[in-house]
């Protein structure tokens, strides 16, 4: 792989030749699949660059300083792909990372269920062999995106008499198929970022098995890495829209998604340097700038996303501890914790404004968005409990015995 400022030259040439806000957004994710920008951390065989994580933060600050729009957001490119890439056979890569990275494609995450969140090898969907194909039986539940996803990562249980870590499938799962009812849940954002899905007697082929049968609980592992690495990654902000064809986005001038998008995934404001700039424009507008409370706190934020920022760096050298993504997710609820204490504390009372744009509309979602993510990719009970185990070697918890078929185990 090239040096860092060779990446960052060439991909900073590459947008100034390709960027042209005239594109739609199908034709510009298309070129930037086709130059392997689009995912540049995913091997060159499953459409990427082979890039390192220091690699992929210089072509995004090519993609931001050039102005152009960044390539799909959600599930499918965080999770899918790179779990794909990873553990699927190369047929599987060609069919169904290309329209992950061109967009043409929108997936969800349907591991998490009623009675399996933190402790997910709990699952109980299942998935029984009828021929070349699966029957898929079950409920999953907070499917972030599952209302606009026409593919999902399912993971579901293909044997019942092997223990519960062992007899689990990952599925490449069609949405769009009768069988499949998705239910929006109404956060207290207002919005409906996630969702139920009921499964009943829907079906997925055994060529949408990623990695072998009952290995689902390894591939599902990866996939949750790849959920934690990106999660604390503290990745450059670009402007982009969801991908898929529920989204309807790729026919749109792409000039105007970098014109309108938030910074965030899904418009969910990060709790980045960029907000703490606006907070101290805000303040300084207003003189609550010189409250000296006010400025200490200023400064325990500003700490707080350089330590974040260090972090995810030492992320990327080899050699870092197997626990750092782990203490990246901490320090990630730590940030939202702390954007919203600090923008409540900017704003006053015109943090609880309803409004659509703005810097008021965006503290008032940060702030009702802000436990999300001490939750999901794995709440920050269950980070200090890896860390303690893998990190520090600490005993492992007890539980039942790992040996015990899932059929004899307790369960709710
Ligand atoms: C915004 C958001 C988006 C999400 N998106 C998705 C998605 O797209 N797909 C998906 O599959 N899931 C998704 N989730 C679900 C998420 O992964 C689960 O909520 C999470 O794993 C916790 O599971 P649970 O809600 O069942 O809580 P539980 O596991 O029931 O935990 C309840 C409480 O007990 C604590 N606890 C549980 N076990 C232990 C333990 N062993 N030691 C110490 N404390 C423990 C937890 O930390 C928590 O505080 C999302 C969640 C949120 C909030």
């Amino acid at each position: 792989m090239a040096d860092t400022d060779t990446i960052a030259a060439e991909a900073n040439a590459w947008v100034t030749d390709n960027w042209d806000p005239d594109l739609s957004v199908g034709e510009w994710w298309a070129t930037l699949a086709d130059s392997g920008y689009g995912h540049p951390t995913l091997p060159e065989n499953a459409g990427g660059r082979g890039y390192n994580r220091t690699g992929n933060r210089a072509v995004r600050q090519a993609i931001a300083d050039g102005g152009a729009m960044g390539p799909p957001t959600g599930l499918g490119m965080m999770l899918a792909a790179p779990t794909i890439a990873a553990h699927g056979t190369q047929a599987q890569i060609d069919r169904l990372i290309r329209p992950m990275i061109d967009g043409t494609d929108a997936w969800c995450q349907l591991f998490s269920e009623p009675n399996a969140g933190s402790d997910l090898a709990s699952l109980q969907t299942s998935a029984i062999r009828d021929g070349d194909e699966f029957v898929v039986n079950g409920q999953k539940v907070w499917t972030s995106g599952g209302k606009i996803a026409n593919k999902g990562m399912l993971i579901a249980r293909t044997d019942v008499e092997l223990p519960k870590h062992v007899g689990i499938t990952w599925f490449a799962f069609d949405m769009d198929q009768p069988g499949v009812d998705v239910r929006p849940l109404t956060e207290m954002t207002g919005r409906a970022i996630f969702n139920e899905v009921f499964i009943d007697d829907a079906r997925v082929h055994s060529d949408d098995m990623i990695g072998d049968a009952q290995n689902g609980w390894r591939v599902a592992n990866d996939t949750l890495l790849f959920e934690r690495m990106s999660l604390g990654a503290n990745p450059v902000p670009l402007k982009s829209c969801s991908p898929g064809p529920v989204a309807n986005n790729l026919e749109r001038r792409a000039g105007d998604i970098v014109v309108s998008a938030g910074s965030g995934e899904s418009g969910v404001p990060s709790p980045n340097l960029v907000l703490w700039e606006r907070l101290v424009e805000y303040a300084t507008k207003t003189g609550r700038i010189e409250d000296p409370i006010l400025r200490d706190q200023f400064v325990r934020f500003y700490e707080l996303a350089e330590v974040n920022r260090m972090l995810a760096m030492r992320g990327r050298v080899k050699g870092a501890s197997p626990v750092t993504p782990n203490l990246s997710k901490l320090m990630m609820s730590d940030l939202y914790r702390g954007a919203r204490e600090l923008g409540a504390a900017v704003l006053g009372m015109d943090a609880t404004l309803h409004d659509d744009e703005g810097l008021e509309a965006l503290v008032q979602e940060l702030i009702m968005f802000s436990p999300g993510p001490a939750i999901y990719g794995g709440t920050d009970q269950i980070q200090r409990n890896i860390i303690g185990e893998r990190g520090l070697g600490l005993l492992k918890e007890p539980g039942p015995d790992k040996t015990t078929p899932f059929n004899e185990l307790p369960k709710n």
